[in-house]
């Protein structure tokens, strides 16, 4: 396997300037034939792979997964022109003589190393990026989805020559052997977990990374919230995808005394969106495995046997790997709902009192990818925001900051480092190399040795007023 990857990147490598000289438009050839894919010849099949992976209706494959990758090339359609130019800065007057850009140059060869959970949105989009920079790219996609990453494959295949993107399927050790090559970038979306065994691998040659992380996203309601409209929304972020979504709600901290409005509505809302049995609904998906399934069930378990109040839900079926919308009121701070990343359609809720309880709660946890906060108090919004760090947020809804390609997308630290999407992405993908001009004897030239009175004059002169 190490050899083959080996002349799989040294093809790439060699590849790398012919790639890296192209114009934006040809650049955005290239992204129009990965729309059409999408748009057009693929879009059924991938539809029908995301259905056979875990049951994902297809208006949420259209939305989630193919929508946001043709946003993506849509914006780097529009834009590309401004972010290839040469980025002129000012030069300051010690430097007379001289002029100052910022080239952005392709980082070289990229891997790009993504996961199962919107597999289509989370390969396709970075690799949008890292084509408009002007890179070669490996993909790695996740295994846990195969009807998606096969075809992946087979759009890649059809469109690009293997030294420019190439698509490797396969298990775990397939990402370990590629990460064993010294690419100049990797883009990683994934767990904290793995996001540290790729930083690892990746210091092994000093390549730049972008880590896109999980963790838990909180979502604070506070008595001043539209609690119909909020529970409404959470709900939607939740259980798209069967809350297998990174940015999706992973517990609510909610004012004590809107619990049982907050239950009421949940259970109407559950109803309206996925009927009275959510099992046989057209809009829910399953769990992707049966290792995430039993995970998942754990939680559940923990709670039932912790006698946690189950508002909502708690059944499933093994079957189906099918897992009931479930509402958890009040779990320890210590148990696995409140410590994992849940990753799946359970939500609990934790009641506070006063909003500088949900600051500290939060502030005792990792920083969370997404913070939402539901509420129409200036106030206490300002506050959330002054006294915590997140990688992104919505206030009065969720998910939203993902879909708008002016906004970075990423978390901070164990959330994330680096971000993606529109000039960021295509910035994560660049290396702003820092270039002058001289264009005249320059102020620097008087400086050189020998050392003369005279010379030691001008540098004072120089750090007094320059
Ligand atoms: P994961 O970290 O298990 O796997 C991600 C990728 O890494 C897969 O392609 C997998 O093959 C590979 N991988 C797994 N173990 C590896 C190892 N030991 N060495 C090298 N490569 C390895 O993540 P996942 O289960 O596919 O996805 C869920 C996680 O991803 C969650 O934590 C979620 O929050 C996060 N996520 C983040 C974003 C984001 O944009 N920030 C988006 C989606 C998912």
């Amino acid at each position: 396997m190490d050899n083959k990857f080996n002349m799989l990147f040294n093809r790439q490598k060699a590849n790398q300037f012919k790639v890296g000289i192209s114009t934006y438009k040809e650049r955005i050839k290239k992204l129009e034939l990965l729309r059409k894919a999408l748009e057009s010849t693929y879009k059924q099949k991938i539809r029908e792979a995301m259905y056979a992976d875990f049951k994902k209706p297809f208006l949420e494959t259209d939305l989630t997964e193919i929508y946001p990758v043709l946003t993506e090339i849509k914006f780097a359609k529009s834009n590309l022109k401004y972010w290839v130019k040469d980025q002129k800065v000012d030069t300051p007057l010690a430097l007379l003589g001289a002029s100052s850009y910022i080239k952005y140059e392709p980082k070289g060869v990229c891997l790009i190393i993504s996961p199962w959970n919107f597999p289509i949105n989370l390969t396709f989009g970075p690799l949008v990026s890292a084509i408009a920079a002007g890179n070669t790219v490996v993909i790695k996609p996740s295994e846990m989805t195969p009807n998606a990453s096969g075809v992946m494959a087979d759009i890649v295949k059809e469109l690009f020559n293997e030294d420019e993107v190439a698509l490797v399927e396969g298990e775990v050790e397939v990402s370990e052997a590629l990460l064993k090559l010294p690419f100049n970038h990797i883009f990683f979306t994934g767990s904290p977990q793995v996001g540290k065994i790729v930083m690892k691998a990746a210091s092994e040659h000093l390549t730049s990374v972008t880590l896109e992380l999980g963790g838990k996203s909180p979502t604070i309601i506070d008595d001043s919230a539209n609690l119909e409209t909020a529970v409404k929304r959470i709900i939607y972020g939740k259980f798209t995808n069967a809350g297998q979504t990174c940015i999706a709600p992973d517990y609510v901290l909610l004012k004590s005394e809107l619990k049982d409005e907050f239950t009421k509505l949940f259970k109407s809302k559950i109803a309206e969106f996925y009927s009275e049995d959510a099992e046989q609904s057209d809009s829910y998906s399953r769990i992707v495995n049966p290792k995430h399934f039993e995970r998942l069930v754990s939680y559940i378990e923990e709670a039932k046997q912790n006698k946690s109040d189950i508002a909502f839900g708690g059944t499933y079926n093994a079957s189906d790997n099918y897992i009931e919308p479930t509402l958890v009121f009040d779990m320890p701070k210590d148990s696995k709902l409140m410590t994992d990343e849940i990753f799946g359609p359970i939500l609990p809720v934790k009641t506070y009192s006063s909003i500088q309880e949900t600051v500290d709660y939060i502030n005792s946890n990792e920083k969370p990818l997404a913070l939402y906060i539901y509420s129409k108090s200036k106030k206490n919004i300002a506050y959330i925001m002054d006294n915590t760090r997140a990688g992104s947020g919505c206030v009065n809804h969720n998910l939203l900051q993902f879909l708008n390609h002016n906004l970075p997308f990423g978390g901070s630290n164990n959330s994330g480092i680096g971000k993606a999407h529109g000039f960021y992405g295509f910035e994560a993908f660049s290396n702003r190399r820092a270039m002058m001009k001289q264009h005249t004897i320059g102020a620097t030239d008087l400086l050189m040795p020998p050392y003369t009175n005279f010379k030691q004059k001008l540098i004072d002169l120089t750090l007094k007023w320059f």
